[in-house]
């Protein structure tokens, strides 16, 4: 019984302990709770503004702040902004120095602290300025040196930058450029003032009228060009215009210059390229016979010479520059007549160019000139007028010569009777039969032989002998010989 009762009061008091340590276990926890959740929480500093920003040099510098707040995991995730927290700023930003400064921004409060840094770069982005003197009153331009008025070049950052202005000095203008150490430019320019209303005068030697023969090489007989302010400009002169030696007439050739201040001068030459007059060709009344020898002298033309004194006969050479030169004043001497046939003989040169044709035809003119006295305007194409070798070469250019030689005062010859001494022909028989089958056909006859073959000049004689005997006469061509002209085939 009593067992029973102790017990009941003992367990009363049980549920009481049991109760309150509950209660205190609770409490405990709760505590605990909440100071962990206290020490949880954060002091955190946001920046207004950028992170990293810049800042223009010489302007002054305004932080945009920070916001302080505590923070807990939570509680107040949006924070709370506490009145009492204490915040530090380090670093300073200097305006007046390019380069990169660091804010430092530290809050603290209690036992939390929070920081944040921002980074501002000072930069410089201003552009220097130019600033032109006034130009000094009344400056013309006196045919020397502008003078420069004076220029200044400032800059925010680098101050005066005057000796770093590049100053280039053009037509009618001067430029100014700089560069500040930023990188940043500037650029002024000036109109030059100078006054040169006169332009400069070109004066033509030769005349502005000007007179050639066809056949003579064009070239300029020259000019000057003068200006008042800028002196001489010769070398400044163009002239345009082309001149054609070859074919009779009149051309313009335009000369022009300016001055600096852009005063424009133009004359023009008028270059007259003129036929030399041809002469009136008259056909012989008897029958006649013209001999011609081409491409000598040779070994055996002084032979020839011989043969043709012993028959009282006049013939025609058209000679080379074969190196014979006493045979070729031999030949003037003995009364014959002497013609231009070539220097060298090579078709792919002379006729490669009316240029490379008069070239040679001149040279032998002068060739004859020297070692005979005789300045002879008688001629014979390499292969004849009517050569079609010459298309290799250069395409319609015996269609030009033929009539430029004529227009430069020559006389061309061609024939009408082929001995065929440089073809099939080999022996002076052969030779003769030809000539005298060729002769036969008409009353005048231009013949055609070579004084380098032996077998030719042998069938000489015989043809002189055939000929005095069937009344022909044998005649050395002149100027206003007929031509016997072939058809041109180039
Ligand atoms: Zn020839």
């Amino acid at each position: 019984m009593d067992k029973r009762n102790g017990y009941r009061r003992h367990s009363g008091a049980g549920k009481v302990i049991a109760a309150v340590l509950l209660i205190l276990v609770l409490l405990c926890g709760a505590a605990w709770f909440v100071l962990f959740r206290i020490n949880q929480f954060s002091l955190s500093v946001q920046l207004l503004g950028d992170k990293e920003t810049t800042q223009e040099y010489g302007r002054p510098y305004q932080d945009p702040g920070v916001v302080v707040s505590m923070r807990g995991s939570l509680f107040w995730k949006k924070g709370f902004r506490p009145k009492h927290a204490k915040l530090k700023v380090t670093g300073k930003v200097d305006e007046n120095h390019l380069g990169k400064y660091t804010l430092s921004y530290t809050a603290s409060m209690l036992h939390w602290h929070g920081s944040t840094q921002r980074s501002v770069q000072v930069v410089d982005t201003q552009c220097p300025v130019i600033t032109l003197e006034e130009d000094i009153q009344g400056q013309t331009h006196p045919g020397g040196k502008y003078q420069e008025p004076g220029y200044k070049a400032w800059d925010n950052c680098d101050g005066d930058i005057t000796d770093r202005v590049v100053r280039k000095e053009e037509r009618g203008k001067i430029t100014y450029a700089v560069v500040d150490s930023s990188g940043n430019p500037a650029t002024a320019e000036r109109e030059i003032p100078y006054y040169d209303p006169q332009p400069p005068v070109i004066s033509l030697e030769g005349g502005e009228t000007y007179a050639i023969t066809v056949g003579t090489f064009y070239e300029d007989p020259g000019y000057h060009a003068m200006d008042d302010v800028d002196g001489d400009l010769t070398g400044q002169v163009t002239v345009e215009g082309e001149v054609n030696w070859l074919q009779p007439g009149v051309y313009p050739v335009v000369y022009t210059v300016s001055d600096a201040y852009q005063n424009v001068a133009t004359v023009t030459r008028n270059v007259e390229v003129v036929a030399q007059p041809r002469p009136e060709k008259t056909w012989p009344q008897e029958k006649t016979i013209y001999l011609t020898f081409d491409d000598g002298p040779g070994p055996y033309t002084k032979q020839l010479l011989d043969v043709l004194d012993a028959y009282g006969v006049k013939a025609t050479f058209f000679v080379t520059d074969s190196g014979y030169d006493s045979v070729m004043k031999e030949i003037v001497n003995r009364g014959h007549s002497i013609g231009i046939h070539t220097v060298s003989h090579k078709y792919d040169e002379i006729y490669a160019s009316p240029e490379a044709y008069f070239a040679d035809l001149l040279g032998m003119q002068d060739i004859i000139y020297r070692n005979t006295g005789v300045k002879t305007t008688l001629m014979r194409f390499p292969g004849g007028s009517s050569n079609l070798v010459s298309r290799k070469s250069c395409e319609g250019i015996m269609t030009v010569l033929s009539e430029a030689v004529q227009d430069a005062g020559f006389q061309y010859f061609d024939w009408n009777v082929d001995s065929d001494d440089a073809g099939r022909a080999r022996k002076a028989e052969e030779v003769f039969d030809n000539v005298v089958e060729g002769v036969s056909k008409g009353r005048v006859s231009a013949v055609l032989q070579h004084d380098i073959h032996g077998y030719s000049v042998e069938a000489v004689e015989k043809i002189l002998k055939w000929g005095q005997e069937n009344g022909y006469t044998f005649r050395p061509l002149e100027q206003n010989s007929p031509g016997f002209h072939h058809g041109i085939n180039n």
